[in-house]
């Protein structure tokens, strides 16, 4: 079902949200950082910035969770088990690479064999409305890694900015739900050659080309190459790739505890880190940058293909744009293409 919101309404419709819903959505830096948040009023949303430095997986995966509390009294303990999510939730103006990244992670948190609760209840209690990309950045290279300005695939309603108004698709059952919000209008013919308009050319502007199919195959020849040797000099392991990838998962579990209370919570890890991997008896089977660098980039373009059938990074250039020291991932992986590594040598030398 195709609809429109009239912009000048904007606020009141995220204002008819929140009285049923909890809403989160991008808004103003917090502490310097870009961010998706619980809204308390509707004017701290903030679209402006394309992809926010923290993505909306923190949303379903915090940085920081607290998993349960226990309390000791005696040789009794008593634990109070994760909070359940009273209202439901949206998730508002997620562009389509950190809602693709939302799919991936559910791959590893809902599995056959297990299910992770903290995510699964999440995910389950959100109704997500994505936002298409009239204008990707020069770091953006969603289409190699099978997405686009406006994949659709994800969301339960998806905007679009034609300027004056929003064009607004319902997508999915949880979407429908909102077909009577009394903001949303008819959309007219114009609307939608506008709609097809801005599609094509916001392809043509993801310009960056990144031969990523297949990337396993070629991989599997370079675990022992002297790629890996150049790739990761310039690398100071500082892991802001990993913690602001929305495809990265990798947590750590600490009890914090004082007397006889305390809580289990999880945090964010990442592999690039050098006591990720280090063992108890001491051995660290990847004990330098090199080991670790080949770790991340055949993580996402080598095991989880192999595991999932689609390469784990969704093009979302944030690695690109926040790493101090200019490290581009897109050169790595050209330069892993045995077609196209000619033109790069230099980079890695
Ligand atoms: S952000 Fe850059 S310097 Fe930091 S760990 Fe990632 S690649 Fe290395
Ligand atoms: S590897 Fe980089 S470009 Fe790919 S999803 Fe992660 S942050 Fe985005």
């Amino acid at each position: 079902m195709k609809l429109k919101l009239d912009k000048k309404n904007f606020e009141d419709f995220l204002k008819s949200l929140m009285e049923e819903y909890d809403l989160y959505a991008p808004v103003q830096p917090v502490e310097g950082v870009s961010v998706f948040k619980k809204i308390e009023q509707p004017s701290e949303v903030n679209l402006t910035q394309l992809v926010p430095q923290k993505p909306a997986k923190d949303i379903f995966f915090p940085q920081s969770e607290v998993m349960f509390c226990y309390e000791m009294a005696g040789k009794q303990s008593r634990m109070n088990s994760m909070e359940e999510i009273k209202r439901e939730r949206i998730l508002f103006g997620a562009r389509p690479c950190d809602i693709e990244a939302i799919s991936i992670i559910e791959k590893i948190f809902v599995g056959e064999e297990y299910t992770d609760v903290y995510f699964l209840e999440k995910r389950r209690k959100t109704t997500i409305i994505g936002l298409g990309c009239n204008h990707p950045l020069s770091t953006c290279f969603c289409s190699s890694a099978g997405g686009d300005p406006f994949l659709r695939a994800g969301s339960d309603l998806f905007f679009i900015d034609l300027g004056e108004t929003y064009f607004v698709e319902l997508l999915t059952e949880k979407g429908a739900a909102l077909r009577k919000n009394r903001f949303f209008k008819e959309v007219d013919p114009n609307d939608l050659t506008l709609v097809k308009e801005l599609e094509g050319k916001a392809f043509e502007k993801v310009g960056y080309s990144i031969p990523v199919e297949g990337i396993e195959k070629r991989l599997d020849l370079m675990t022992e190459s002297s790629f890996w040797d150049r790739v990761h000099e310039k690398c100071i392991g500082c892991a802001v790739c990993t913690y602001l990838c929305p495809t990265c998962h990798c947590f750590d579990m600490v009890d914090e505890a004082l007397n006889n209370k305390g809580q289990r919570v999880r945090n964010w890890d990442s592999c690039l880190f050098p006591i990720y991997s280090l063992e108890t008896s001491g051995h660290n089977p990847r004990p330098t940058g090199r080991e670790r660098t080949r770790q991340r980039l055949m993580h996402k373009f080598n095991y989880f293909p192999k595991n999932f059938g689609r390469v784990a990074c969704v093009g979302c250039g944030r690695c690109i744009l926040y790493c101090p020291v200019q490290f581009d991932i897109r050169e790595a992986l050209l330069y892993a293409s045995a077609k196209r590594a000619k033109g790069l040598k230099r980079k890695f030398r």
